[in-house]
C-alpha cells in the first residue's frame, strides 16, 4: 500500500503553507476563459485558512522565458479571481524569494514561478529558497507531478515538511484504483495519431490489462502490422515491427488487442470529405481511414459492457470532423455506460469528452496531461517521489 501524506492530517495552526497550484489558466485577451482550474483548488485553499494557515500559493502560467517578468504571463488575473472566490484579498506578489509577508489567516499569491532563473532546470538554489518561505510544501498540482522543477519536485526535498494536498491525493486514488489494484477486467483504450508518441505506454499496458483497444493512427499501424492494406490513411511504417511485436507479446500474454472490423474512410483528410463505411478487408489502396464503422463501435460497447475497470486516453478516428465523430462519441458513450469504474485523461480525450457531453459521466476525469500519461505508462513521477523519499526518511 501506498504511503500518502496528507494535509488534512498535518496541524497547520499558525504555520506558513506553500501550495503548489496548477493555475495554469487558459487565457483570452488577458482574461481567464475558463475557472475549472481555480475552482477545484479552492477546498484546499480554504480548509488552510479555516485552520488558521497563512497561506503562500504559487503556481506557474504557460511558458514564459525565464529571468524576465512578461505582463502576458502575469498571474495577476488569477489573484483577481481568486479573491473573489475565496472571499478575501488574495495579494499577488512579485518579489518573494527574500520572504514573504503574510499573517495566519491570510493568503497571498506568489507571481508565476516561471519568472525565476532555474525554475525549469530544478536549479537547488530555487528550490532552497523557495522551501524556506514555509513550514510545510503541500502538493496539490497533480498536472505538473510529472515535471523535476524548482516549484514541484525541488521544493519538496528542501522544505521542512511535505504532503499532498486533497485534489492531489484524489487523482492519485483514482489513478491506483484504476491501475495498481484495478478490479479485472480491465480495458484500456489508447487512441490517437502516432504509435511513435506512446510506446512505452502500449509497452506497459500490454502487461497490465486484459484488453488493449488500439485506436486512430495508432490501430492503423497495428493492421499494417497484422497484414492489412491501410492504403492512404495515417500509419507509421517504422512502427509497424513494434506493433507486431506487442500483439505477439498480447498473444502470449492471452491479452486481447481487438482490431477495427471495419472503418469510415475518405478520399482526402478533411472536415468537408464524405465518409464512406467499408469492412477493412475491402478497403481501397486510394482510401484513407478516419474512424472505426459501426459494427467496431458495437463491439467496443459490448466489451464495456463487461469490463470492471476502463481507461482510456486518445480518440478513435478524426472526431474533430462531425462525419468521423461517431466512432469516439460511440466508444465514450460506452466508457460512460460501463458497470465498471471508468478513468479518462489526456488534452484531446477531455476534448471529446466534452463535445459529446460525457464529463460528468465517468468515474473520474483526470486533471492531469503529460502526468496522465506518465502514470499510465508506469513512470515514476518526480514530484510524488520527492515527497515520498521525504516520508521514507521520517520513517527511518
Ligand atoms: P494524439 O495527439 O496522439 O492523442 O492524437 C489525437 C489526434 O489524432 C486527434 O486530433 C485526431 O484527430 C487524430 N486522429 C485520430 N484518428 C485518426 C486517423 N485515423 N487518422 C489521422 N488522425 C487521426
Amino acid at each position: 500500500m501506498q504511503s500518502w501524506p496528507s494535509l488534512v492530517d498535518q496541524d497547520v495552526h499558525g504555520k506558513r503553507l506553500l501550495i503548489r497550484e496548477d493555475f495554469n489558466v487558459p487565457m483570452e485577451h488577458g482574461k481567464i476563459s475558463d475557472h475549472s482550474r481555480l475552482d477545484r483548488a479552492l477546498p484546499t485553499i480554504k480548509w488552510a485558512l479555516q485552520h488558521n494557515a497563512a497561506v503562500i500559493l504559487c503556481s506557474h502560467l504557460g511558458r514564459p522565458q525565464e529571468g524576465q517578468f512578461d505582463p502576458a504571463f502575469s498571474l495577476a488575473p488569477v489573484a483577481e479571481a481568486l479573491s473573489a472566490s475565496v472571499g478575501q484579498e488574495v495579494l499577488l506578489v512579485q518579489n518573494y524569494l527574500d520572504g514573504v509577508e503574510v499573517e495566519p489567516g491570510q493568503v497571498v499569491l506568489l507571481e508565476n514561478v516561471r519568472f525565476n532563473i532555474g525554475e525549469t532546470a530544478n536549479d537547488d538554489i530555487l528550490s532552497q529558497r523557495l522551501a524556506s518561505l514555509c513550514d510545510l510544501f503541500v502538493m496539490d498540482a497533480f498536472a505538473t507531478a510529472h515535471r523535476a522543477q524548482a516549484s514541484t519536485a525541488g521544493v519538496a526535498e528542501f522544505a521542512a515538511a511535505a504532503c499532498f494536498g486533497p485534489l492531489m491525493l484524489e487523482e492519485l486514488a483514482a489513478l491506483g484504483q484504476a491501475l495498481d489494484q484495478p478490479a479485472s477486467p480491465l480495458i484500456a483504450v489508447v487512441g490517437g495519431a502516432k504509435v511513435s508518441t506512446k510506446i512505452q505506454l502500449l509497452e506497459s499496458l500490454v502487461h497490465k490489462v486484459d484488453t488493449l483497444i488500439v485506436g486512430g493512427g495508432i490501430a492503423n499501424t497495428f493492421l499494417k502490422a497484422a497484414g492489412y492494406d491501410v492504403g492512404r490513411s495515417l500509419y507509421e511504417e517504422e512502427f509497424v515491427a513494434l506493433a507486431q511485436s506487442i500483439l505477439a507479446e498480447a498473444q502470449r500474454l492471452g491479452v486481447r488487442i481487438p482490431l477495427p472490423t471495419d472503418v469510415r474512410v475518405a478520399a482526402a483528410f478533411s472536415a468537408e470529405a464524405s465518409a464512406k463505411i467499408t469492412s477493412i478487408e475491402l478497403m481501397s489502396s486510394e482510401d484513407m481511414i478516419l474512424d472505426v464503422g459501426p459494427q467496431t463501435a458495437a463491439t467496443y460497447a459490448q466489451m464495456m459492457q463487461q469490463a470492471a475497470t476502463v481507461v482510456w486516453n486518445g480518440p478513435v478516428g478524426v472526431f474533430e470532423f462531425a462525419a468521423f465523430a461517431d466512432g469516439t462519441r460511440l466508444l465514450g458513450e460506452a466508457i460512460a455506460a460501463s458497470p465498471g469504474y471508468t478513468l479518462a485523461g489526456g488534452g484531446d480525450t477531455l476534448a471529446a469528452c466534452s463535445a459529446f457531453q460525457l464529463s460528468d459521466q465517468l468515474s473520474y476525469i483526470s486533471t492531469g496531461g503529460g502526468a496522465f500519461l506518465s502514470y499510465l505508462q508506469g513512470d515514476i513521477l518526480p514530484a510524488v517521489a520527492a515527497i515520498q523519499n521525504k516520508e521514507n526518511q521520517y520513517v527511518r
